[in-house]
């Protein structure tokens, strides 16, 4: 693997090789190809080139989710400026966001993952600390595995606590950004600290409370975005339902919309949109939509 050297290994290369190069045209790169060096001076590059390695990977930020995954995501910004507007056209490019809230679960987490897997797509996650820290190892390790498979890690807060955050219905700025200040912290103690997101959902919806200018100042002060969804299959509203209602009801609220951001929830009690998941995922791959992810 070619790496770009940085200037101290490069003197220390042309110190053991002896080739002064000063002011030559040849590029540093080239006479440091490992085919043109001796065994011995091999290992000390290697080494030089270990570290640089590891300073590399200190430096490198994973905003919502990992290598793998940015060749899926969308810019959560513009997609959230189109919802605002309820503007769901995508220049003819079919587009769905498969959302999950609240988790993790330990019963219902691993089975949405499995099935995300076994039909190739990625989805957003907007995690809860209260339930990930109530779920203890098992359910951060669930995150780490959300992470590793290449979906989008989201924040939906800690405490989901709608009274505490919206007292009255009104945004409490400063017990909002607490919230999710510690539940940020939290993902990132599990994630590691290279980890963020500028992605938020917030508990109920953005669109559901009052007096949100503050939010919107934090955010725009913060390169961050909140969003809600266009579509739902309403595992979360309304009478219980099964499987093929929650599958109608997804069906129904995404129809005739090229962009799509899919509300599903995967925490405790969910079961049935976890049985509801291949059918809704096999509707977007029929009519020919896409799978990504918020970051
Ligand atoms: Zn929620």
């Amino acid at each position: 693997m070619k790496r770009k050297l940085n200037f101290k290994t490069v003197a220390l290369a042309l110190g053991i090789s002896g080739i002064v190069v000063w002011g030559a045209s040849i590029p540093f790169t080239k006479i440091l190809n490992k085919n043109h060096i001796k065994n011995d001076e091999n290992i000390s590059i290697s080494a030089e080139a270990e570290e640089n390695k590891k300073e590399e990977e200190k430096i490198v930020n994973y905003v919502g989710t990992n290598e793998e995954g940015k060749k899926y995501t969308y810019d959560a910004k513009k997609v959230a400026q189109k919802l605002a507007k309820y503007d769901y056209s995508n220049d003819g490019k079919k587009v769905v966001f498969l959302t999950f809230d609240d988790g993790t679960s330990k019963t219902n987490t691993p089975e949405v993952l499995r099935i995300l897997d076994e039909n190739n797509v990625k989805a957003t996650f907007f995690l809860t600390g209260s339930n990930i820290e109530n779920g203890g190892e098992t359910a951060k390790e669930l995150i780490k595995e959300e992470f590793n498979r290449g979906h989008a890690i989201a924040n939906h807060g800690y405490s989901h606590d709608i009274k505490k955050l919206y007292p009255g219905r009104y945004l409490d700025i400063d017990a909002f950004k607490a919230d999710f200040e510690k539940n940020e912290e939290l993902l990132k103690s599990v994630l590691g600290e290279n980890f963020s997101t500028k992605v938020i959902r917030c508990p109920g919806g953005y669109m559901s409370w009052k007096g949100m200018e503050p939010l919107d100042k934090y955010l725009e002060e913060n390169d961050m975005v909140s969003i809600d969804w266009n579509a739902l299959n309403a595992d979360a509203e309304g009478p219980k339902k099964n499987a093929q209602e929650l599958t109608d009801y997804a069906i129904k609220t995404a129809e005739g919309k090229e962009m799509v951001v899919m509300l599903m929830h995967d925490t405790y009690g969910k079961e049935e949109t976890v049985k509801a998941l291949p059918a809704i995922i096999k509707y977007f791959k029929d009519n020919g939509y896409e799978f990504r992810t918020l970051v």
